[in-house]
């Protein structure tokens, strides 16, 4: 019999032996010496204080490590990076994945298979290596396999798609301990659940991806001063309507700080950026980014012909844990009042907005060619994608920037589609905001399938799916 959930449990000596001789990774409970080390998360304003820690080094010590949580009562996070932490593991097992970082790179096929704990800069060196190109995101440090669980959308969003999209089988181990393969013929309700519905029905052990035929690309960024944003966003709202789907862009509001790792003419300034990354022919790419130019000299352009294989350079996303608070939305429009909201709420005049990033991604594409039944991803109609960054050193900071992004959304209302992409929320809103995320009656499944596969709710640090085997219209 299973006692769900107890809080502060504490190990007997012999119970810990015992886990320790079934486990071929790092057993670490509170008091270790490397407790404190292997509970941080990369965004350093989570704090977290699990019961038990394992480090897992192989696809059975999963299993195992999930079984001994069940017979133990404890919910079950698992954690790669930590960039994208919704619930803080407290009280729980913490499975960590960051050993099993195997990627073996298929040429012939264009697939490859990765394990959990590799990140996307390591499928990004060896795909290019044959030049193939993953669907990773803006930062080449994220975790394959949270960031595809969650969707995916990264600089080939428009012509590829989502990443969930491209996934060919997942291996995971479900509640009940077992190892399982979900793909299109095998457990295929949990392969459709798995792509969009985040890290709710299990722990991914590894997963086969398509890749693409993709080596130079003519990607970066436009740097204009801030004094011109409000034309800047009324031109890129026009520049977008008319862009091929070779083109995957944004256009960010950055409050650069002034630290040493930004460049000396940029530091403490705000500025209005066109980025983005286009893979056809380069000399396409230039002619689509000559409008800009011949409009207006920018403060730097940093555009330019580049191997897919330095994608990272084109958002240069943070590298080293921070603290940080990330929220977003779908956005139905750029009108000109939606501009204006963002230019407030974004743009700091003498520190009076906390956020640091403001970015409104344009995707759509491929994403919406996708049958919005054939996975749980949800908002796969929408086309521009709010993204709002603040850095958050210490729990007032990161209280003041929810604040800030709430009167921000007020602000924004009736420009919001009402939906949620899941991997840009975290913490309290990404549970509060679950539902909004998808079609309700794909909500309703996914709530149909956590029934099935974890009724007890172990796996319950990630987006909010219940187990209710027959939820009624509406909930
Ligand atoms: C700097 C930065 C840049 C980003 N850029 C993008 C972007 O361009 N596009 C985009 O779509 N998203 C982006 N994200 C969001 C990112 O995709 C999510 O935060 C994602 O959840 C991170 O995955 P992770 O494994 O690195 O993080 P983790 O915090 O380790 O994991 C996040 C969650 O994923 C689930 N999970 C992880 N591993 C497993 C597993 N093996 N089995 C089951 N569930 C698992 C768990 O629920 C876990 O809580 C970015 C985030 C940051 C911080």
């Amino acid at each position: 019999m299973v006692t769900p959930f107890i809080e502060n449990t504490e190990f007997t000596p012999e119970v810990l032996v015992a886990l320790r001789a079934q486990i071929q990774g790092e057993v670490i409970v509170p008091g270790d010496a490397r407790y404190d080390d292997a509970r941080q998360a990369w965004n350093l304003a989570v704090e977290q204080r699990p019961a038990l820690i394992i480090i897992v080094a192989n696809a059975s010590d999963v299993a195992a490590s999930v079984r001994f949580a069940r017979a133990q009562g404890l919910g079950i996070s698992v954690q790669s990076t930590g960039h994208g932490v919704v619930q803080p593991a407290n009280d729980n097992l913490l499975i960590i994945t960051s050993r099993l970082t195997e990627v073996r790179v298929d040429a012939e096929t264009q697939t490859a298979w990765v394990e959990a704990g590799a990140l996307w800069g390591m499928v990004l060196e060896k795909a290019q290596a044959v030049g193939l190109a993953p669907l990773l995101g803006s930062s080449p440090g994220v975790g394959v396999v949270g960031y595809t669980l969650g969707g995916g959308l990264g600089w080939l969003a428009r012509k590829y798609g989502l990443a969930a999209d491209s996934v060919r089988a997942f291996e995971l181990v479900t509640a009940d301990g077992n190892l399982r393969r979900a793909s299109a013929d095998q457990n295929s309700d949990l392969f459709w659940a798995l792509r969009g519905g985040g890290g709710s029905f299990g722990i991914v052990t590894g997963m086969e991806i398509q890749l693409y035929p993709v080596s130079t690309v003519f990607a970066g960024n436009l740097i204009y001063p801030v004094s011109l944003a409000k034309t800047i966003f009324a031109r890129y709202r026009d520049w977008i309507a008319s862009a091929p789907e070779e083109l995957t862009s944004s256009i960010v509001i950055m409050n650069f700080p002034p630290i040493p790792a930004v460049p000396e003419f940029l530091r403490g300034q705000t500025a209005v950026i066109i980025r983005g990354c286009y893979t056809g022919p380069v000399e396409e790419g230039q002619a689509l980014l000559q409008s800009w130019l011949d409009w207006q000299a920018p403060i730097a352009n940093l555009w330019h012909a580049m191997p897919f294989s330095e994608a990272g350079t084109i958002s240069n996303d943070p590298k080293d844990p921070s603290p940080g608070v990330s929220s977003g939305a779908w956005l139905r429009d750029l009108s000109d009042e939606t501009i204006d909201a963002l230019i407030q709420y974004g743009v700091s005049v003498n520190g009076s907005s906390p956020l640091v990033v403001t970015e409104v991604r344009h995707v759509s594409g491929a994403m919406a060619r996708v049958d919005k039944h054939a996975s749980a991803f949800g908002n796969r109609d929408a086309s521009l994608l709010l993204s709002l960054i603040g850095m958050a050193p210490t729990p007032e900071a990161a209280q003041a920037v929810r604040q800030h992004i709430g009167q921000l959304k007020t602000a924004l209302q009736p420009h919001l589609t009402g939906g949620v992409y899941m991997n840009f929320l975290e913490g309290q809103e990404a549970r509060e905001r679950t539902p909004d995320a998808y079609l309700p009656e794909n909500y309703r499944r996914l709530m149909a399938i956590k029934a099935q596969y974890d009724p007890d709710n172990f796996f319950r640090f990630s987006f909010d799916i219940p187990p209710v085997k027959n939820a009624p219209d509406g909930e």
